[in-house]
C-alpha cells in the first residue's frame, strides 16, 4: 500500500493507482480478521487522505471519490471479515464436537455399534468390544449376525427393513452371544441413520447390558416369593401344630380307656398326627420359626464328619469326593442342622444320579463368607425347576420318595444362620449348590468329634435296629458294625419272629410308619427281659418323653446324628443296667401283645 501510495503521489495523473489503495482492505479481509481489515483500511484512508492533502485540500473531486471508494471496500471488508470468522468458528467448534461425540461413544459403557442397511458393521466402539469380546478388527466388514442367536437371526433382515423405511427399532430385553459362547441380556435402540438430502444410509444401534440387573430383579422377585411362602407356611404350621396337639393329648386320654381293637386304630391316629407333626416341624424350619441354639463350628469338622458318614451310605456305584479348606472356616450356626443341610444336599444329588455318578462336597473362603459347594454329575433340571426349587412341597419325585421339604428346609436353615444359597445346574450336566455363611472371627468352639478321634468300641454285642427308613436304618447298622458291634435289622412285621435271645441292645426310632417304637419296644421287653433299649428321633425330645412317657434316663439320640453321637449314645446305653429307668412306659401303647 506504501508503494501504491508513494506511486500516485509521485504520478497524481494516475488516479487508479490511487483507488487500487482499496486493494488492501479487500486483501485483509482473507484473513477472517476484523480488526486487521479495520487497521489496513485505517491505514489506505490515512494514505490516501495524505496524498489527496498533499495536492489540495482532499484533491480533486476524483480523488474524493477514490478515499470515498476505501471507506466503502474497508467497510464491506470488515464485513466479509467477520462473516468469515464466524463461519470459521462455527466449523472449528462443529469439528470439536464432533471429536467429543466420537470419544463419548468410544468411551460409553454401552456398546454402540453402526452398521449399513445391508447389515455389514461400519463401527464398533470399545463398549461392543468389552460386552460382546470382540475387536473392532474383527467385526467391522462383516454382517453382524455374529452375536445374535441363531434362532434371531431371520429378525435382522426384517428389522433392517424397517430401519431403512426410517423406523427406529426398541427392544427391551433380547439375547447376545459373545465371543466366549456365553450369552448377555441386552436392551436395545437402533435408529435410522440420514445422510443430507433425509435417506436412510445407516442403522447405529445401542445395546446395554442388562444381565446383573435382570438377575438381581430375578433373585430378589424369587427372595420375595420364598418369604411370602415362609409366612404363610409358618402361619398355617403354627396353628396346624396347636391343632395336632389336642388331637395327640385326646387320643393319650382316651388310650386308656378303649378296648384293645380300638387301641390299633387309635395307633393309627397318633401315627398319622405323628406324621403330619413332622411335617409341620419341617415347615416352620423353612419359615425360620424354630429357635436353635447356635455355636460356633468349624464347616471344615462339620464337613468331615457327616461326610464320611454320608459317602459310607450312599450306595456303591456313587463316589463321594470331600475337599475341605485348608484353614478353619468358624461360622455361627446349629451343629444338628449343619448336617442336615449336608444330608438333605447329598441326597437330592445322590437322587439326581440313579446310573451313579460323583457327589463333591468342598469347602472354601469367599470373602468374609464361608463356602460350602456341593455338585454332582447327576441330571441337572430344567430352567422351571430351578425357579421353584425351593417352595415347600415342590417336587418332581414320585410321592413316596419326595416330599418337597428337602431344599425348603435347607433354605429355611441358611437363612437363618444369616446366609445365602444360589444353584446352577445344567440339564444332562450336574447341579451345584452353593452356599454362603458369614465367617465369625472367634475360633470354633470345641472342635467336632470325628470317626477318626477314636468313638467308643463295641465288643461283638448285638444290637437290634427298628428304623423304617432304610437310608438311616443301612447307616446306623454300618456305623455298629464297623465298630465292633453285631446287629439284627427288625421291623414290626418280623418282630414276633425273630429271637434275640443275645441281643444286648434296642435301637428303634420312635416315629415309624405302623405302631411305635415305644410300643414295639414294650413288645419285645416282655419278651427279653434284659433288652436295654435307645431311642432315635427326629423331633423334639421334650415333647416325645411327655407322650410316650420316656424317663429321663432313657436316651433319646436327636437325628441326624453324627457317628460320634450315635456310639456315645450305644456304650451309654449298654453300660446302664438294662431295668433301671430305660422301660418305656407302656401307656402310650396299651395294644395286645404279640
Ligand atoms: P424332594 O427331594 O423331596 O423332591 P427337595 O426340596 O429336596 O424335595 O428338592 C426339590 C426338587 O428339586 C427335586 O424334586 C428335584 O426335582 C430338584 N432337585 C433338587 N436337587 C437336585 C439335584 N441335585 N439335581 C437335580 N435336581 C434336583
Ligand atoms: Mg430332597
Amino acid at each position: 500500500m506504501t508503494v501504491l501510495a508513494l506511486l500516485s503521489a509521485a504520478a497524481p495523473p494516475r488516479m487508479l493507482v490511487f483507488g487500487m489503495l482499496a486493494l488492501g482492505p479487500a486483501l485483509a479481509a482473507t484473513s477472517s480478521n476484523p480488526s486487521a481489515v479495520l487497521l489496513v483500511g485505517g491505514y489506505a484512508l490515512a494514505t490516501a487522505f495524505t496524498i489527496s492533502t498533499w495536492q489540495g485540500l482532499l484533491g480533486t473531486l476524483d480523488q474524493f471519490l477514490r478515499l470515498v471508494v476505501v471507506v466503502t471496500i474497508t467497510v464491506i471488508s470488515w464485513a466479509v471479515a467477520r462473516h468469515h470468522r464466524a463461519l470459521a468458528r462455527g466449523q472449528a467448534g462443529a469439528a470439536r464436537e464432533r471429536e467429543m461425540l466420537v470419544a463419548f461413544a468410544e468411551q460409553s459403557a454401552d456398546a454402540i455399534i453402526v452398521s449399513r442397511l445391508d447389515g455389514v458393521v461400519t463401527s464398533w466402539n470399545g463398549g461392543a468390544e468389552r460386552l460382546y469380546g470382540y475387536t473392532a478388527d474383527e467385526v467391522i466388514g462383516s454382517r453382524f449376525a455374529k452375536v445374535i442367536p441363531p434362532e434371531r437371526r431371520h429378525a435382522l433382515d426384517q428389522a433392517l427393513a424397517e430401519l431403512a423405511d426410517g423406523r427406529q427399532i426398541r427392544l427391551d430385553e433380547t439375547r447376545r452371544i459373545c465371543r466366549d459362547g456365553s450369552e448377555r441380556v441386552v436392551s436395545v435402540t437402533v435408529s435410522p441413520i440420514r445422510d443430507e438430502l433425509g435417506n436412510v444410509v445407516a442403522a447405529a444401534a445401542t445395546e446395554r447390558d442388562i444381565t446383573d440387573q435382570k438377575l438381581a430383579a430375578e433373585r430378589s422377585a424369587r427372595a420375595a416369593r420364598l418369604e411370602s411362602l415362609g409366612q404363610l407356611a409358618g402361619g398355617v404350621a403354627h396353628d396346624f401344630n396347636n391343632l395336632l396337639a389336642i388331637i395327640l393329648n385326646y387320643a393319650d386320654f382316651l388310650a386308656d380307656e378303649i378296648t384293645p381293637d380300638g387301641a390299633d386304630d387309635l395307633a393309627r391316629i397318633r401315627d398319622a398326627a405323628d406324621r403330619a407333626r413332622s411335617l409341620t416341624g419341617q415347615l416352620l424350619l423353612f419359615a425360620k420359626r424354630e429357635p436353635t441354639e447356635v455355636e460356633i463350628v468349624d464347616l471344615n469338622d462339620s464337613i468331615t464328619c457327616s461326610g464320611e458318614l454320608l459317602s459310607r451310605s450312599i450306595g456303591a456305584n456313587i463316589r463321594m469326593v470331600c475337599r475341605t479348606h485348608s484353614h478353619p472356616l468358624p461360622v455361627r450356626a446349629n451343629r444338628g442342622r449343619l448336617d442336615q443341610i449336608l444330608l438333605n444336599l447329598v441326597i437330592n444329588a445322590r437322587d439326581a444320579m440313579p446310573d451313579g455318578g460323583v457327589v463333591v462336597i468342598e469347602t472354601s473362603r469367599a470373602g468374609a463368607q464361608a463356602r460350602l459347594t456341593v455338585s454332582d454329575t447327576g441330571t441337572g433340571m430344567t430352567p422351571e425347576v430351578r425357579d421353584r426349587l425351593f417352595e415347600p412341597f415342590f417336587t418332581t419325585k414320585p410321592a413316596d420318595r419326595g416330599t418337597g421339604l428337602g431344599l425348603a428346609t435347607v433354605y429355611g436353615i441358611v437363612g437363618d444362620a444369616g446366609g445365602t444359597i444360589g444353584v446352577d445346574s445344567t440339564l444332562g450336566i450336574g447341579t451345584t449348590f452353593e452356599i454362603l455363611l458369614p465367617l465369625v472371627s472367634e475360633p470354633a468352639t470345641a472342635p467336632a468329634e470325628c470317626l477318626e478321634t477314636g468313638p467308643a468300641h463295641g465288643h461283638g454285642e448285638r444290637i437290634a435296629v427298628i428304623e423304617d427308613e432304610d437310608y438311616v436304618r443301612d447307616l446306623v447298622i454300618r456305623i455298629l458294625r464297623e465298630h465292633g458291634y453285631r446287629t439284627t435289622a427288625l421291623s414290626e412285621e418280623n418282630l414276633a419272629a425273630s429271637t434275640l435271645d443275645d441281643a444286648s441292645l434296642l435301637i428303634t426310632d420312635i416315629v415309624l410308619r405302623g405302631r411305635p417304637g415305644p410300643a414295639l419296644a414294650d413288645d419285645l421287653r416282655d419278651r427279653h427281659p434284659g433288652l436295654r433299649v435307645l431311642f432315635m428321633s427326629g423331633y423334639s425330645d421334650a415333647e416325645l418323653r411327655r407322650r410316650y412317657d420316656i424317663g429321663d434316663a432313657t436316651r433319646i439320640v436327636q437325628k441326624p446324628f453324627t457317628a460320634v453321637e450315635l456310639l456315645a449314645a450305644v456304650d451309654e446305653a449298654l453300660s446302664t443296667p438294662p431295668a433301671v429307668g430305660s422301660a418305656p412306659g407302656s401307656s402310650a401303647q396299651p395294644g395286645p401283645s404279640p
